[in-house]
């Protein structure tokens, strides 16, 4: 049972909370980057600035559009003009730089697949992305597949990282032949020489990169491994002996790319420019070692500022996209002029920073458990322990000056009622009761500590232990596994409701019974929090989260834990007017396709199910119609989202 009363902040709403306090409160527009912000209904909406006169859209509107098509919560909602919004901001700012630099070469990005390979993503990038000539990166077999089959243009690069063997070699080869740059980066000297052999035996001359290891260690979560750890990329000495090999094959006019890939999410700009100068010496090194070269690629990195804090921290980044582009060519300009080595094409592989913003996950919240105590008596109820007076004596003198007494004396009377009723001597009401006024106490005891001016280490969590529990309709291993992989923080709001004050504190539990699947930080303008401020639930109506900024590396990383499946996702495209198309929808796993990945087969399972239920009709336990029904809800089931339903 929800009460009214407010836990762990003051009571009642001052006059005058407006959608603007929960901007400032959420820093929507920090970390929204200009595509997130808080309409004055009190909603979130997504607006995409592109030179037109663009109107923005509610998110609470595309959520009702959703349900009206039968798309239910959870769901990843994807907006195309953001993706669009990004490849254009990435491409011209490179360009923007290099003009201003007086570079003589071009900027080529490629999007690197496994950061999001989701065939509608992968194909918008592509279409979209052409008029920029961007590439893709491709990781393995299967993802050069997909760069091959995205194949348009002849000045967009494909460019192939990780182990490769003979049958992807000769893929990239073909592609080659048609015309296609088709680069290999080669990771090691093994693969050397089967590209050599390939290329002999099919009479096609490949493009060649070099990975090198940089000694450069980077802030920010892969900081162990950067630097001389790495596991990626050829020792100096293996570079040199790349050149030799070639050379001695006749091939050397190959290895025409470096590539150096500083590690995902690097959120100082001063580990880049460290970054780019070494990448810049090992490229004038093959340069005088012989080899033609002309393109170097620094990789991804480019980071994602999820707290919108603008600091050096792990989830943060302290530079801006165009500051990337104007150290990056400044650098290699001061770094090759001086040797007399012309301009390289800068390619650069960023993933998280093209797709992060253009999808967020919604979901519903289903139930709120909150710590509110039952009702208190006044005095202790007649034949009660005495720990129970005195508990009700500690509460009346809960101060300022007492706390610190208080605290102690409610736990000390609430574990002595406990240990009574252990021992049968105090019953489970007086049990209830004493649980009742110590957690009372300790709310009072909450609400003070704000004036405090030292909180004693042991009350520190106490507002988190008091705070609110909301059970969100989602699974946090499906849908957002750098969560609980990685400790990553994503920005977390009320998408609606936001002209009213959330005087609610809580932390989110989703829908697998598992005590990882929880979310308690949160990043807020404030500083990390291990509650959300969020509203009280309106009975008969529907509260919606979003989760945003998760774009990169969410949906494939995501899990079968609890057999809950992949979600609903919608991709939507605003126009200048403010409409918006659905222009994909897709419906996520049913319960027959979870309980197909794990090798259950469901219509064994339906067989076996009508044999138990005729099994009840002969045993008289049902009737022939009562099997129909049951048996009928049972496919019904199966058919259905794995996801809690309304009905
Ligand atoms: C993962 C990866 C990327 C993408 O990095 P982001 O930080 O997401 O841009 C680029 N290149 C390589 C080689 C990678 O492994």
């Amino acid at each position: 049972m929800r009460k009214p009363e407010p836990v762990g902040v003051t009571a009642g709403t001052p006059a005058g909370w407006s959608p603007a306090d929960s901007s400032a409160l959420y820093g929507i527009d920090a970390w929204g980057a200009g595509y997130y912000s808080i309409n004055e209904r009190g909603e979130v909406q997504v607006q995409v600035d592109q030179g037109e006169n663009v109107v923005p859209v509610s998110l609470l509107d595309i959520v009702q559009g959703m349900r009206a098509r039968h798309l239910d919560m959870p769901a990843v909602l994807r907006i195309r003009n953001v993706l669009d919004h990004r490849i254009a901001a990435l491409n011209e700012s490179f360009a923007r730089a290099i003009a201003a630099g007086g570079y003589r070469n071009v900027y080529r990005g490629v999007f690197p697949i496994k950061v999001n390979q989701q065939c509608h993503v992968i194909e918008e990038i592509a279409d979209y992305g052409r008029r920029y000539h961007h590439g893709f990166e491709a990781g393995s077999k299967a993802e050069l597949i997909i760069a091959l089959s995205q194949l348009r243009d002849t000045e967009s690069l494909v460019v192939c990282n990780g182990y490769k063997d003979a049958e992807f070699i000769d893929l990239g080869l073909y592609a080659r032949r048609m015309g296609y740059p088709v680069f290999f980066v080669l990771e090691s000297l093994h693969e050397l020489r089967v590209i050599i052999e390939r290329s002999q035996a099919l009479g096609i001359a490949p493009l060649i990169g070099v990975r090198m290891r940089s000694a450069v260690k980077v802030d920010g979560h892969w900081s162990q491994d950067s630097g001389d750890r790495s596991i990626f990329g050829l020792s100096t000495t293996a570079l040199l002996q790349v050149a030799e090999e070639l050379r001695a094959a006749g091939m050397l006019d190959c290895l025409q790319m470096l590539h150096c890939h500083l590690g995902s999410q690097v959120p100082n700009i001063r580990n880049v420019r460290s970054g780019v100068l070494e990448a810049c010496q090992f490229y004038a090194g093959l340069v005088e070692a012989g080899a033609p070269m002309g393109y170097l690629d620094l990789g991804g990195g480019l980071a994602v500022d999820y707290e919108g804090a603008s600091t050096n921290t792990t989830h943060s980044m302290n530079y801006q996209l165009d500051e990337y582009c104007v150290n990056i060519v400044e650098t290699v300009q001061e770094t090759l002029d001086p040797l007399a080595i012309a301009h390289p094409v800068l390619v650069s592989e960023s993933g998280r920073a093209t797709v992060a913003y253009s999808s967020m996950l919604l979901f519903n919240v289903l139930d709120v458990r909150d710590c509110m105590p039952g009702t208190i008596p006044a005095t202790a109820p007649e034949g009660s322990t005495e720990f129970i007076a005195h508990l009700l004596e500690v509460l009346e003198r809960v101060d300022a000056d007492s706390y610190q007494e208080c605290y102690n004396d409610a736990l000390f009377y609430r574990d002595e009622t406990r240990e009574l009723f252990h021992r049968g001597q105090a019953s489970l009401r007086d049990r209830a009761l004493a649980e009742d006024i110590c957690l009372a106490v300790m709310q009072r005891i909450n609400r003070l500590l704000p004036q405090l001016e030292r909180v004693p280490a042991e009350l520190e969590s106490l507002s988190e232990q008091l705070s609110d529990i909301y059970y969100g309709n989602f699974s946090l291993f499906q849908s957002l596994p750098d969560i609980w992989a990685i400790d990553q923080l994503f920005p977390i709001m009320p998408i609606h409701r936001l002209g009213e004050e959330p005087q609610r504190e809580g932390i989110l539990a989703d829908l697998t019974c598992d005590c990882d699947g929880r979310i308690d930080k949160f990043t807020l303008p404030a500083g990390l929090s291990s509650t959300l401020p969020m509203h009280a639930l309106n009975a008969g109506e529907d509260y919606y989260l979003g989760v945003f900024l998760v774009g990169a590396y969410q949906e494939t990383l995501g899990d079968l834990h609890n057999l809950f499946g992949d979600t609903n996702v919608v991709n939507v495209s605003i126009n200048p007017d403010g409409s918006y198309d659905f222009v994909r929808e897709f419906h996520g796993d049913s319960i027959a396709d979870v309980l197909s990945y794990v090798e259950y087969e469901p219509k064994h399972m339906q067989e076996q199910f009508r044999r138990v239920a005729e099994g009840a009709v002969r045993s008289g336990c049902i009737s022939v119609e009562e099997r129909q029904r049951i048996l009928q809800a049972f496919r019904d089931s199966l058919q259905g989202y794995t996801y809690f339903e309304h009905h």
